[in-house]
């Protein structure tokens, strides 16, 4: 199915400060395919710090799952960590000059023994598990020090994602600040909220899993547009939702989010897990089998601890970002601060549906 050519800036229903620019036309930006940078798919790399019998290469491990000789699933100090915890920071603002002492942890989740194994490709349990040791890992940061307003879990998946090491690996980064990202999704949502009493992420939901409109031209009775907000949806669990973002910043942009209200990723149960890890697998399939050798960041957004945000709980909804790199962001793009997506996300999501799972 072919559509017309869409030029349209969209703003993000969420934070309204942030647009995208959909422009379907040829030429907008050059694709990244032009030169593909192919990532590692090795099972055991003998000179890689991160695979197995190479423990003694890495700072020492901080806790490893099932058990230290065995491990699937192992948690190292990262070894050039962009905070630390050595508190010389020299605390001084001058006139616009503000500083904030670089104080904070950082740590590398190795996210399987296997080297190069992409995230479609872990088994659902595996997934489960290491959403597991995210959130034990964040509560224990919390735990650990009062300075810490916010843990961030990523990852950087393949070297055009800015991936150093190829061996498959998340980090944690827990910082004495709030990321701006996160306070402007705080923010406003907590504003909606005070309008409408309603998470404007479980509206964005609801949305996406009921709404359909046409709406007809008022002189001619023709139709002008069809929406068809379902059409954003890319999975469905018990308890999750993949959804294709309306204003996308990346043309394979995907977030997950939980069905029901929930603002604390700290919060999520066992069975919660079992249904993430499904939803997630299912969503990293259709990605890969529609880009192919997917890379990709995704994050964990989730509510701060304490520091002025308890209010939000109500009105913020955790999520889990996917955010494949299908392209690098143009003069234009930095200059301006819009993303240019040369897909429609409408389109988009239809071609992650389509894409047959067993
Ligand atoms: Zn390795
Ligand atoms: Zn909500
Ligand atoms: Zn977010």
């Amino acid at each position: 199915m072919t559509r017309p050519t869409i030029r349209e800036i969209r703003i993000n229903p969420i934070v309204p400060s942030e647009s995208v620019l959909i422009s379907t036309a040829r030429g907008m930006r050059p694709r990244k395919d032009e030169q593909p940078i192919t990532r590692d798919t090795r099972k055991h790399v003998e000179t890689c710090p991160f695979c197995r019998g190479n423990e003694s290469k890495t700072p020492p491990t901080i806790t490893a799952f099932p058990s230290e000789q065995a491990w699937e699933i192992r948690i190292v100090e990262n070894l050039f960590p962009v905070l630390g915890d050595e508190d010389k920071g020299t605390g001084l603002n001058f006139g616009l000059q503000q500083v904030i002492d670089g104080y904070g942890r950082h740590e590398v989740i190795i996210d399987h023994y296997q080297h190069g194994i992409a995230v479609h490709e872990m088994s659902e349990s595996h997934l489960q598990h290491l959403f597991g040791v995210y959130r034990q890992r964040m509560e224990a940061l919390y735990a650990s020090d009062d300075r810490l307003r916010y843990v961030l879990i990523f990852k950087n998946f393949g070297p055009a994602a800015g991936a150093s090491i190829p061996h498959t690996h998340s980090q944690i980064i827990a910082m004495p600040v709030v990321p701006e990202n996160v306070i402007n999704e705080l923010e406003y949502s907590r504003q909606y909220y005070r309008k409408h009493h309603q998470c404007i992420f479980c509206s964005l939901i609801d949305e996406a899993l009921t709404f359909e409109a046409t709406i007809y031209d008022r002189q001619s009775g023709e139709i002008r547009r069809k929406i068809n907000v379902g059409q954003y949806v890319i999975e469905r669990g018990k308890r999750f939702v993949a959804i294709k973002p309306f204003a996308s910043r990346f043309e394979w942009e995907v977030h997950i989010l939980p069905l029901t209200h929930h603002s604390d990723f700290l919060t999520v149960s066992e069975e919660d897990r079992a249904d993430l890890a499904r939803i997630m697998k299912r969503t990293m399939t259709r990605l890969e089998s529609v880009i192919g050798d997917a890379q990709y960041n995704f994050f964990l957004h989730t509510i701060p601890r304490d520091g002025g945000y308890e209010d939000c709980r109500p009105s913020y909804h955790w999520q889990l970002e996917i955010c494949p790199r299908t392209s690098i962001p143009t003069g234009f793009e930095l200059g301006s601060g819009l993303f240019v997506s040369t897909i429609s996300p409408e389109d988009a999501a239809a071609k992650l549906r389509a894409v047959e799972l067993d």
